[in-house]
Order: structure tokens, then sequence, then C-alpha cells
């Protein structure tokens, strides 16, 4: 059972449970509202998309489930996530996916003329995301940036660096599992005002990978678009089916899930 603790004031929006993970039922425009209150507190936080392959995954391992539970913002990543928390709570929330949430960060943090630290993704990968960044946010202040591909001997360095650049917001684009450890050892070093964990978005910036046609965003089905585009996301996919049993026995005979 996830413990539903006081919500800190910028937190306008109600948090519910999803298979003991905190979820938030937050529109776009609440969380944009509430990073400039956000910010200011100079605690850390720590934004995190929530998807059902993540949910499944959180099940079994405790330090993913730690790190959801412990985040300032879990927000619906996907639409069976939604899904779910209409089938369990019968409340609507929109999916806000993480890649445009990023891109809507971007102008806050150029309005507010934030610094920021990139970290994640090829080194050509992230010269392009900064260039692009410089050129369409000149207020935005770029302190630092890391590529991805680095040793785990490194990583307490790379995020004592981060630390001490003082930056208000972090992205940081790896892939599962490694951004989230990568999170954690900035908050070990002290921890930055809004950290965003943001996968493959890096590259869907600058179009090194190809967003999906809008048609199939529409329709929800960019997870189908990944499998045809990358087969070898096949088997972590086994995950979604199993999700959507699990909550359709909670919601259809919960005596039977325990
Ligand atoms: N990536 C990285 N370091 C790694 C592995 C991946 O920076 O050790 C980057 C990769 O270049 C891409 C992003 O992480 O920009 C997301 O990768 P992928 O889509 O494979 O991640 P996942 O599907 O596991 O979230």
């Amino acid at each position: 059972m996830v413990q539903i603790v006081e919500r800190p004031t910028w937190a306008r929006w109600e948090r519910r449970e999803l298979m003991g993970l905190p979820i938030d039922l937050v529109t776009r425009d609440q969380v944009l509202d509430a990073v400039p209150e956000l910010v200011a507190t100079k605690r850390s936080h720590h934004l995190v998309a929530l998807n059902p392959i993540k949910v499944m995954r959180a099940q079994d391992e405790s330090e993913l489930r730690a790190g959801i539970r412990d985040a300032a913002l879990v927000y619906p990543d996907a639409v069976g996530i939604s899904w779910a928390v209409r089938m369990l709570h019968r409340q609507k929330i929109p999916v806000l996916p993480g890649c445009e949430l990023m891109l809507d960060l971007f102008r806050v943090a150029a309005r507010e003329r934030y610094r920021l630290y990139l970290v994640g993704a090829k080194p050509e990968v992230l010269a392009s995301v900064e260039q692009k960044i410089a050129k369409e946010h000149p207020g935005i202040e770029i302190v630092g940036s890391h590529h991805g591909y680095f040793d785990d001997a490194d990583r307490e360095a790379i995020a004592a660096q981060i630390v001490s650049a003082k930056p208000h917001m972090l992205f940081v684009a790896m892939g599962a599992n490694r951004q989230e450890t990568f999170v954690r050892a900035v908050e070990k070093a002290g921890g930055v005002p809004l950290m965003m964990t943001v996968g493959g978005s890096f590259d869907a910036y600058v179009g090194a990978v190809k967003r999906p046609p809008r048609w199939i965003l529409k329709l929800h089905l960019e997870w189908f678009y990944r499998l045809v585009k990358q087969p070898f996301r096949a088997p972590r996919m086994i995950a979604l089916p199993k999700f959507a049993c699990r909550v359709l026995r909670l919601r259809y005979a919960p005596s039977a899930d325990r």
C-alpha cells in the first residue's frame, strides 16, 4: 500500500495508487504552473514517467519501486496508465508524453532563465541537443552536459560535478534502469531542484530517432510503432497484456488478486 503522505504546497492535484505505486492526477498546465514554485524550494525533485512496463517491473524490483514512491511527480506517460486509473479509480486523466513535457519544460526554463544540465545519449546527439536548445531558447543557460556512455565507476564523480554546477533542472536521457540509478546518485550528491528522466527523448528532439506519425500518436499506438520499428523490444512488451489482466482482475475480482 502506498502511503499518501501530506503533499507539498506546489502539488495542487490528487495522488492515487496504482499497483503499489503513486500516480498523480495532473494536467500539463498544472505541472508547468507548479515548476517555478517547486524549483524555488531548492529541494531535490524527481519527475517520473509511468508506463505499464515500468509498473510491472516495479512489482519485482524493490529499488525501482522505491524510486517511484519517492518521486515528486509521477505522471502518466502512456495510455495504459490513464486507462488503469479510469478502471480502478473511475477518474479520467490525460496522458502526458514525457518527450512533450520535456519540450514544455524547456520553454519554462527559457522564461525563468534557468540553468540546465543535460546527461545522456550519444556524444553527437547530445551536442545537437545543446545546439538546438541554444538556438530555440536563448534564455536557457546550459551549465554542463555529459553523454550517457560513461563507466559506472565514474557515476559518483559526474553526479558531484552536476550538483556543484548548481543547475535548476537536470534532464537525464539514458535507458531504463541506468537513468534511474543515475538520478539516485545525483540525489545522494545533494540533488537538483528538478530532475527529469526522459529515456530516448534527446534522440527524438534532434531527429536521431523518428517520432511516430501524428495519427499513430492520436490512436495511442506508439507502443505498436516501436514494436514494428525495433522488434528487439518485443520481450519487454510481454508486460503489457500482463498489466492489462492485472488491472482487470483488480477491478472485477479484487479478492482473487491477493
Ligand atoms: N543511452 C545512454 N547510455 C546507455 C544506454 C542508452 O545514454 O548506456 C541513451 C541512448 O543513446 C538513448 C536513450 O539512452 O538516447 C534511450 O535509449 P533506449 O531507447 O535504448 O532506452 P530504453 O528503451 O531502455 O528506455
